[in-house]
């Protein structure tokens, strides 16, 4: 049986969050005198301190999603999401996670800033989790399996059989790092809230919404793992502006629909395009914004893109990528600029 309660740092267990000038009260336009905060009283749209709660911003969310508000926790992008997460449930220099390279960077990143072991299980050949292999890496202090799907850099979407069968039988939290899921056909993990109590679902503003530039990461979970997370995070995690835009723009779904749509156009363009070229010894499955590639020589090839001023993102280090290059999905004009160079190297 999953308990939260084994898996919480006591450190957090026993905080109490600190209570600022804002939680009770939000600036919403009424008539009320607000001297709590010692903010500047001159209105210039941002003096006053944010909801700390993002409340407006969480109900959309919420309807959106069908879930309620209190299974929304909203972070400074996921990075800071992920960051709570081992914070609330991670003992330093005790306590341990797995991951599933080839995957995000940052899961082993914030290993190491939060001294937590890193287990590492290679995901299979096809970039599927090897179940059994994970479920013996665990032992009594493993607190998190992190599993992105679709994956980055892969781009493939993985099994949902396998992810059932980790969630039921790993008694620590299963993170799916949703980031990508907007440009995948497979449904969101969000339905499933309600069977997986040591379910977490991460979410972001930062691709297929087209906002990297605000940060603005999702957090879904049971409102009892999302509490344990308000009582840690940094009170006005969310600017006024970000919150203020990612309204806009989460209210506009004909906009996002309609560039997810180009993007996925694009991106079989740039695939069509791929398979004639005669250094591409491999186009791999994607259901994001990408397309991971495996050429004769990637650093060769990557050096030979930069000189034409071409960035891509070289993968050839990463676990079973050896020779790989990832290829973002840009505008028409962009991947047509990609096509040309790649077709003119020799
Ligand atoms: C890009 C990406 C994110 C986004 O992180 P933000 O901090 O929200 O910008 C999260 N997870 C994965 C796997 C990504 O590739």
């Amino acid at each position: 049986m999953f308990s939260l309660d084994t898996i919480i740092r006591e450190n957090v267990k026993e905080l109490q969050p600190y209570s600022s000038a804002r939680d009770e009260y939000v600036s919403d336009g009424s008539t009320m005198v607000f001297l709590d905060a010692n903010e500047n009283p001159y209105n210039n749209g941002v003096n006053r301190y944010p909801d700390p709660q993002q409340r407006s911003l969480k109900t959309v969310l919420a309807e959106q999603k069908g879930i309620a508000s209190e299974n929304i926790l909203l972070g400074n992008g996921s990075d800071e999401v992920l960051d709570l997460l081992f914070r609330a449930f991670c003992e330093p220099n005790v306590d341990a996670i797995i991951s599933l390279p080839p995957t995000y960077g940052m899961y082993k990143v914030l290993c190491a800033v939060n001294a937590i072991e890193n287990k590492e299980v290679l995901l299979t050949k096809e970039f599927q989790p090897d179940v059994a292999a994970i479920l013996n890496t665990v032992t009594a202090n493993t607190k998190i399996l992190f599993i992105c799907s679709p994956n980055n850099p892969t781009g493939n979407t993985i099994s949902k059989n396998k992810i059932s069968e980790l969630l039921t039988n790993f008694k620590g939290l299963v993170v799916i790092d949703e980031a990508y899921i907007d440009f995948s056909e497979d449904e969101s993990w969000v339905t499933e809230l309600i069977n997986y109590p040591n379910l977490i679902i991460t979410q972001t503003l930062s691709k297929a919404y087209g906002m990297a530039g605000i940060r603005l990461g999702i957090c879904i979970a049971s409102a009892e793992i999302i509490s344990v997370l308000n009582k840690i995070k940094p009170p006005y995690n969310v600017n006024e502006l970000t919150q203020k835009k990612a309204l806009e723009r989460v209210i506009d779904k004909k906009s996002i629909a309609t560039e997810v749509q180009n993007i996925l156009k694009e991106r079989d363009s740039l695939k069509r395009a791929l398979q004639g070229i005669f250094y591409v010894k491999e186009i791999y499955t994607t259901n994001a914004n990408f397309v991971l590639v495996k050429v004769d020589d990637a650093t060769k090839r990557y050096n030979q893109l930069l000189e034409k001023g071409i960035v891509v993102r070289n993968r050839t280090t990463q676990a079973l990528c050896e020779n790989t290059l990832r290829f973002t999905i840009g505008t028409t004009q962009e991947n047509n600029a990609l096509i040309k160079a790649l077709n003119e190297l020799v």
